[in-house]
C-alpha cells in the first residue's frame, strides 16, 4: 500500500485502507522507494497490519507502484506469475 494514504495517484475505492498500520504515520519515500528493497521498518509494519491482504489484493489489481501488502513490484510480478485467471 501501498500505502494508501500516501498513493500518489489516488487512493483505493474500498475503506480498508482506513484500517491500515501505516495511515498517516510514516515517511511515504518508506512506500514507493525508487530503487532496492523496502526498509526493513516498511516490511515490519506491513507484516502487523491487519488489511494486509486487502492492501496487497489492490496493488496486485492495479499494478500501482511502492509496496503493497509488503510486497514490492517484482514481488507482484511474480505473484500474479503464479495466480491462475480466473473465470
Ligand atoms: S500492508 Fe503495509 S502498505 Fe499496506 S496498508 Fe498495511 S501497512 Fe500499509
Amino acid at each position: 500500500m501501498t500505502a494508501p494514504t500516501t498513493t500518489p495517484t489516488s487512493q483505493p475505492a474500498d475503506d480498508w485502507w482506513l484500517r491500515a498500520a501505516c495511515r498517516g504515520s510514516v515517511n511515504p519515500d518508506m512506500f514507493f522507494p525508487t530503487q532496492g528493497r523496502p526498509e526493513p521498518e516498511r516490511v515490519e509494519l506491513c507484516q502487523r497490519c491487519p488489511v494486509r491482504a486487502d492492501c496487497l489484493r489492490e496493488g496486485l489489481d492495479t499494478g500501482s507502484k511502492g509496496i503493497w501488502g509488503g510486497t514490492t513490484e517484482r514481488q507482484r510480478r511474480k505473484l500474479k506469475e503464479t495466480i491462475p485467471p480466473q473465470r
